[in-house]
Formats: C-alpha cells, structure tokens, sequence
C-alpha cells in the first residue's frame, strides 16, 4: 500500500504540478495521523505487508516521524518504506534506520544542478545529493527514481547508469505519465522503456536481464561489473498491470485501486461518519473486488474533472 501523506511539496516538478503550487488541501480536508493509523492497523489485518509512505513531499508535513515511529509499531507489518525528494531528509536518516525503514526511493531526474533546476523549478541539488549520502552511509537500501522526459533529461540516462558503477543503487527509469496537475497537453510517451532499453544497451551491450521479484513493476538490469543495478519501469506503456497488486490512500483518504482510476471509496469520510473496524473492513473488501483489468480501463472509466489531469501530488507516484 502507498500512503499519501500530504499535497504539499517543496518541488515544483513540472512533469507533476504547476510552478503556482495546486490548491493544496485545508488540514481537516487531509486525513490525520490518527486515522492514518487506524486505516494502516486495519489494512495489516486484513494482509497487507508492506506501506510505503509517499505524498507531495512526506518531510513537509509536520512531526512526520510521529507517524512513522507509530506505523513501525504495528504487529505483521512486514516493511515500512518511504519515497521523498531527498531536500528534507538527511537529518531523519539515523531516526528512520532506527525505526526499521531498510529502503528509500529517493526521486533525482538528473546529475546535473542547472537541469535539476529546470525541472524542479528550486535550488535543492545538493541537499538531494547529500541525503543520496547519508542514506548509503546508513546502508539503508536505494532505489533513484528518475522520470525520463524528452527535451529534458534524456542525456542524462546513461550518466545515471553510470552511477550503479561504484554506488550499490537501484536506477529505475519511469516513463513519464500525463500527471501534471495543471492541464497542459500531453504530448504522449516519446521516450517509452524500448526505446530507454535501446539507449542503455548501446552504451553496454554486455547488460544482463536480472530476475524481477514477484509483483515488481520495474524491468531490472545490470551491468556486468557494476555494483548497483539498473530498472525500467513502464508506468505509462503499463505492462505489469496483470501482476499489480498496489492500492494506494491519497492525502484525503481516497482509496484507488490503480493510479489511473478516480478513486474508489473515501476510508476519511467512513471514519468521520462513526463507522466500526468491520464495517471499514466490508467497505474496503468490498472495493478490492471491484478492482479493473488494467490501468486503460481505468483511465477510460475515468471522470475527468473540468478535463484537466490531476496531479502525482495528490496520487502519490
Ligand atoms: N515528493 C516525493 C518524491 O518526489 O519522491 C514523493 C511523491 S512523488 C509524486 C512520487 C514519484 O512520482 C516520484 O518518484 C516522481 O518522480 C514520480 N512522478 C511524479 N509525477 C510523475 C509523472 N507525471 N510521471 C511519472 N512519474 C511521476
Ligand atoms: Fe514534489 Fe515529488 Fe511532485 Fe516533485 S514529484 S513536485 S518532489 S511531489
């Protein structure tokens, strides 16, 4: 399960909001820790073994290691993970390992400041590069999502490769998806994970195919020799539809059962309304069976609003 934590972010990612921001949730239109929780010990129950906390960007919401430090607490909770942007993290590093969080996925487009800057919109290279540090020095496991955007960072593919060299990382390449929160058209996929396979395979054509866990999204690669390995995930092509297994609660409670659909059932809205766990739990199972083929038929039953796409800020990636 992913767990929105927050809208907010301290990035401006054009692939994912506007540079205005998006008209961020009010605090009682976000769920509390405290129903967070209940959601979370109720979800483990009924068999889910890994959370991984996402958002907008988790480190901005306030005494976010209180929900942490609860979330590490619950019985048959298998792993707790995170996905942040790597401005804010550095110094919950030696926290977070103490709690138990054994990977991050740490989001870093490119190993060049003035592009970084581009796309991000803010001056916070070397803060990410700095968690990228610490992170490893705490040998808590890596993974570098970086999105592939034509005109943008493509030349920065093979660089990023590179890095699995000496660096035990994961690089995972996702193709980009029409997420930006402000409309503006997209172009459609030019960079898909063939063609993003072809770059890498020019360059190394000595790269390995690694056995994929089960239900992992990404392709994964290495390059003989290297430490790190290297992942394509295919987000928009979506091809690992038939193995998914993820759901995902946005900042404001909203359960999806695919990041292409609109939502599925509102877990804040039952809790405020005095419902008991067993109801919760019918409501919940009740939606999981309804859960669609694939993510094109989500995205088709899907109602957009006023035509423009939402924002990965209010899905959680
Ligand atoms: N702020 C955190 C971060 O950036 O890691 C967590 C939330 S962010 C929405 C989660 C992931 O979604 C990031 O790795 C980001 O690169 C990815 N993402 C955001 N918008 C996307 C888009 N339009 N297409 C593909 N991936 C996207
Ligand atoms: Fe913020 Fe993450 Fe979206 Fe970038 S991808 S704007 S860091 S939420």
């Amino acid at each position: 399960m992913r767990l929105a934590v927050t809208d907010r972010c301290n990035l401006r990612c054009f692939y994912c909001m506007p540079e205005d921001g998006l008209n961020w949730l009010s605090r009682s239109g976000l769920m509390s820790y405290e129903e967070m929780l209940r959601a979370c010990r109720l979800l483990v129950k009924m068999g889910i073994e890994k959370i991984r906390i996402t958002g907008g960007e988790p480190f901005v919401r306030k005494d976010i290691m209180l929900l942490l430090a609860g979330l590490a607490k619950i019985d048959g909770l298998k792993e707790l993970s995170m996905t942040t942007n790597g401005v804010l993290t550095a110094p919950h590093i030696p926290e977070m390992k103490a709690l138990g969080i054994k990977s991050v996925n740490l989001s870093l487009d490119t190993l060049d400041a003035n592009r970084f800057f581009t796309i991000t919109r803010r001056d916070e290279f070397a803060s990410v590069m700095h968690t990228l540090d610490e992170l490893l020095k705490h040998d808590i496991e890596v993974k570098i999502n970086a999105v592939v955007m034509d005109g943008k960072n493509t030349r920065d593919i093979i660089p990023m490769v590179e890095l699995t060299k000496d660096l035990p990382v994961s690089v995972r390449f996702i193709e980009e998806m029409p997420f930006n929160g402000d409309g503006h058209v997209y172009q459609g996929l030019s960079w898909d994970y063939v063609r993003i396979l072809n770059e890498i395979t020019s360059h190394y054509p000595a790269i390995k195919k690694l056995t994929d866990p089960a239900y992992s999204t990404a392709y994964n690669y290495q390059i003989p020799g290297h430490r790190g390995t290297v992942g394509i995930i295919a987000a928009y092509s979506r091809t690992f539809c038939g193995t998914c297994n993820r759901i995902r609660i946005t900042p404001e409670g909203t359960l999806k059962n695919c990041l292409y659909d609109d939502g599925v059932l509102n877990i804040k809205d039952l809790m405020r309304s005095g419902i008991s766990d067993n109801e919760l739990e019918q409501n919940l199972l009740n939606a999981f069976s309804h859960r669609v083929a694939d993510g094109w038929e989500a995205e088709r039953k899907r109602v957009e609003k006023n035509g423009v796409h939402e924002s990965m800020a209010t899905i959680g990636g």
